[in-house]
């Protein structure tokens, strides 16, 4: 099967193209137009702006992607669309391009859930059985589930307030750190000590799943003005301090959070237990180092997928839609889109369904 993908949930425009089977998929084609500099004066994703470029760049992400892959559409055999979770706008973005080819050319049109394109990439990537553990860990969502199936996801915990992408791009800006905050807070965490500003580590008391980072970002506001300078300005010393602090206490409570995870996921599959992760936040070495170390200890491999696949993409709607396709499954052209979309509700959206 060959599959035409597009992506525009957030603040990514994408096409991709690609082929195979659910069990093996190659990636022919993925471009991925980022909007970072349309926002990066507002200090946020500003939804009109996202929107009205989805619409202007979708049309050419389609194009790229067919040409990048030497495909003309009609050799796809369906167009697959992410149809939520996200902003509104830009789905519809997306969704209305995708319906437009589908009913140009009578395509099937096939919509799909942006975390399930997420959490199916490791199947994308990589021969990895079900079920296997997945954190997902970005810009808007933290979450634990278990891939039971393609259309099977079990969520057994996550963050109850922000993401840790978006609190490291907030760390950042409290630090005087360029966006986005991941990479810049890693670069300074590195000659900083982390141990010097003592930060929460909040949840880890309880047994279960569940995160919180807000009171992460308060501590570290408090801990920043009781040594931030008359100039409000920080010298390089407590900039790299604050840093190492904060990375190392989202280190922490991911690692713990994780390894209460896998207690429950290797009840369930002591055999041939894979943990995967995606998203940004995936791309932080030191938490990645410290999800290895605890994979080791516990007999599970570990698999993150290469960083552009990690991070939003079409590929990974592209073969979620595959997916869905080789089972049989398709959409017609009431296809709507769903701001929300919770995992475990794999129905997409229908116009005026109210969803
Ligand atoms: P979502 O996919 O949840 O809708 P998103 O598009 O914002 O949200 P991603 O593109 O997966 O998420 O990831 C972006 C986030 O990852 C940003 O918040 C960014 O700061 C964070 N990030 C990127 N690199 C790193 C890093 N090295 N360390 C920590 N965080 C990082
Ligand atoms: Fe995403």
């Amino acid at each position: 099967l060959t599959i035409l993908g597009i992506e525009s949930s957030c603040d990514d425009t994408a096409a991709a193209v690609v082929r195979g089977t659910a069990d093996d998929a190659t990636v022919l084609s993925s471009i991925v137009f980022g909007q970072t500099a349309l926002h990066a004066d507002f200090g946020g994703v500003v939804p009109e702006i996202a929107a009205r470029a989805h619409a202007e760049k979708v049309d050419h992400c389609v194009a790229d992607a067919l040409s990048n892959a030497g495909l003309a559409l009609l050799d796809c055999d369906a167009i697959a669309v992410t149809a939520g979770p996200g902003l509104i706008g830009g789905v519809l973005s997306g969704v209305m391009c995708a319906k437009g080819l589908a009913a140009a050319t009578g395509l099937p049109l096939i919509g799909v859930n942006h975390l399930a394109g997420h959490a199916l990439t490791p199947r994308l990537t990589d021969a990895v059985p079900f079920p296997y553990l997945m954190l997902l860990v970005s810009g808007g969502h933290c979450q634990f589930l278990i891939a039971h199936d393609r259309d099977r996801f079990e969520r057994i915990g996550g963050t109850i307030d922000d993401a840790p992408g978006e609190a490291f791009d907030k760390t950042a800006r409290l630090l005087a750190l360029p966006q986005p905050g991941g990479p810049s807070v890693e670069a300074a965490a590195k000659t900083g000590d982390p141990k010097r500003f003592k930060l929460p580590r909040p949840l880890l008391d309880r047994d279960d799943c569940d995160m919180s980072f807000s009171g992460l970002k308060t501590a570290l506001l408090r801990a920043r003005d009781g040594v931030i300078g008359p100039e409000q300005t920080l010298n390089r010393t407590d900039q790299a301090d604050l840093a190492a602090g904060f990375q190392a206490a989202v280190t922490d409570v991911l690692t713990a959070k994780t390894a209460r995870a896998l207690d429950l996921y290797l009840a369930l599959n002591p055999v041939t237990p894979t943990l995967a992760v995606a998203g940004g936040v995936a791309a932080n070495m030191a938490i990645r180092t410290a999800l290895t170390d605890l994979c080791t200890r516990r007999n599970t491999a570990f698999l993150a997928p290469p960083l552009a696949l990690c991070t939003d993409n079409a590929a990974m709607i592209a073969y979620a839609g595959l997916t869905r396709f080789a089972a049989g499954e398709q959409d017609d052209l009431t296809l709507g889109a769903r701001p929300r979309w919770p995992l475990d509700d794999t129905a997409p959206a229908m116009l005026g369904s109210g969803k």
